[in-house]
């Protein structure tokens, strides 16, 4: 007996090596076992420039809608792609498309197995990264100044009115200046999204500014922040997780003694730089899922990694892979618990924690891909083709599922 899931996900289907994957993950870990409506949408990149990106629009109402998508990862086109696969134009990216959409933060989760070890020993829970994709140096203009002179940042209020000026530096000689800014309304949704991530995992939820140094700028996410918390109070004593907020070298200090097992919210610039440095320490891109929060509570869940591009043009030649299915596959996982959450039906939500047992399950059985093969303790005597990973996966599962 299939377990029924009750309400339709949004499904993006999406290109190359893990386009490959994805329909396995789809045959061999779900379609067996569930009776799930599929939302389809193929934001595959032909389909994409055959519909002049339409169904990615289509795709971004159904998450809103339904609540819930699960995304394959996708190409984001360049002039070598436009060539490779024949487009109209070089399309943007899809996710960059939905985050706009959507309003959405991104959150990236390393997902732990107890045979690879993080490079930071103290590391034993996952650490979130929440990223702001919007504004400071991302929006920023600057340029050159050539010699002596004056610069100033000037604000004119639209329809009118006096002009505020400050001076920002006497140049006495050549330099270099820069104006970046953000928004209230955009900080605002990315305090939203990261406290909704929050209470939805219920885990403790860091922010971190220098605004002893930038009273205004950093001082006013803080205070974004701060408000937001506030308004959560009750939710967040009932979920039994906490708020803090601290300076930024105090947060890069503290966590590489902590445990982990927090979110960690970072303006646009620290979340570039520390979500690499976290993914890093906790191993390989194959591990790393993801999950697109829209302040008002839509998730899209997929893995961080990219389409795996040399891998594909491999399995084109005819020779065996070895691609970690392991993100895309808590992609699935991810998004069907929430849906059983959201649905409130238990059994969804157990299948999704049955099919990550299983995945973990055999990894630390030593049963693993090629990436993991040197991270893995102890050395695995060998590695298994991307597909034989999945069947092995099956196996327990279908195992799992039966009690045994
Ligand atoms: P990639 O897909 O992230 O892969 C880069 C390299 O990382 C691979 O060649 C492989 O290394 C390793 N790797 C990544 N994921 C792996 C996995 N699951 N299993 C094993 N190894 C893995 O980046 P890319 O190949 O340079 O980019 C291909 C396309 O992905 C681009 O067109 C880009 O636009 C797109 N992209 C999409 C997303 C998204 O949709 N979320 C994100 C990033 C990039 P080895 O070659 O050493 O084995
Ligand atoms: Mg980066």
């Amino acid at each position: 007996m299939k377990i029924a899931v009750k309400t339709p996900i949004a499904e993006l289907d999406g290109d190359e090596m893990t386009r490959v994957i994805w329909s396995m993950i789809k045959d061999k870990l779900i379609l067996p076992h569930l009776d799930v409506k599929l939302e389809y949408y193929d934001l595959g990149v032909k389909e994409r420039d055959r519909t002049d990106d339409a169904v990615t629009l289509a795709a971004a109402e159904a998450i809103g809608r339904l609540g819930v998508g699960v995304k394959c990862a996708t190409i984001t086109p360049d002039a070598d792609r436009v060539g490779e696969y024949s487009l109209k134009k070089a399309w943007p990216s899809p996710n960059g498309t939905l985050r706009g959409i959507l309003d959405g933060t991104v959150f990236r989760k390393p997902i732990l197995v107890k045979n690879i070890k993080p490079a930071v020993r103290s590391w034993v829970k996952p650490i979130v990264i929440g990223r702001h994709a919007y504004g400071d140096l991302y929006k920023a203009v600057d340029f050159a100044v050539p010699g002596a002179g004056l610069a100033e940042l000037v604000y004119t209020p639209k329809g009118g009115g006096e002009a505020s000026r400050v001076k920002i530096h006497e140049f006495s000689g050549p330099g270099v200046v820069q104006g970046m800014h953000n928004t209230d309304a955009s900080i605002e949704s990315f305090a939203k999204a990261c406290f909704a991530y929050a209470l939805s995992e219920k885990t403790d939820l860091w922010f971190a500014a220098k605004d002893t140094i930038s009273k205004t700028y950093h001082a006013r996410f803080k205070d974004i922040f701060t408000e937001a918390a506030a308004a959560r109070g009750d939710a967040l004593r009932e979920a039994g997780i906490a708020y803090r907020y601290m300076l930024i070298d105090d947060a890069v200090a503290q966590v590489m003694k902590h445990p982990g097992g927090m979110l960690w919210a970072c303006t646009n610039y620290d979340g570039d730089v520390f979500s690499d440095m976290i993914a890093s320490g906790f191993g390989s891109l194959g591990m790393m899922s993801s999950v697109l929060v829209s302040p008002d509570g839509a998730f899209e869940y997929e893995a961080a990694h990219g389409t795996v591009r040399r891998h594909y043009y491999e399995h084109l030649k005819g020779n065996p892979t070895s691609t970690n299915s392991v993100a895309s596959i808590f992609a699935w996982s991810g998004a069907l618990r929430k849906r059983g959450e959201l649905d409130a039906t238990p059994e969804v939500t157990r299948f999704a924690d049955e099919l990550e047992a299983a995945v973990i399950g055999i990894i630390e059985r030593g049963i693993v891909t090629k990436d993991l093969v040197a991270l893995v303790e102890p050395r695995p005597a060998g590695y298994e083709s991307t597909e034989g990973f999945i069947d092995e996966v099956a196996a327990s599962l279908g195992r799992r599922l039966a009690g045994a």
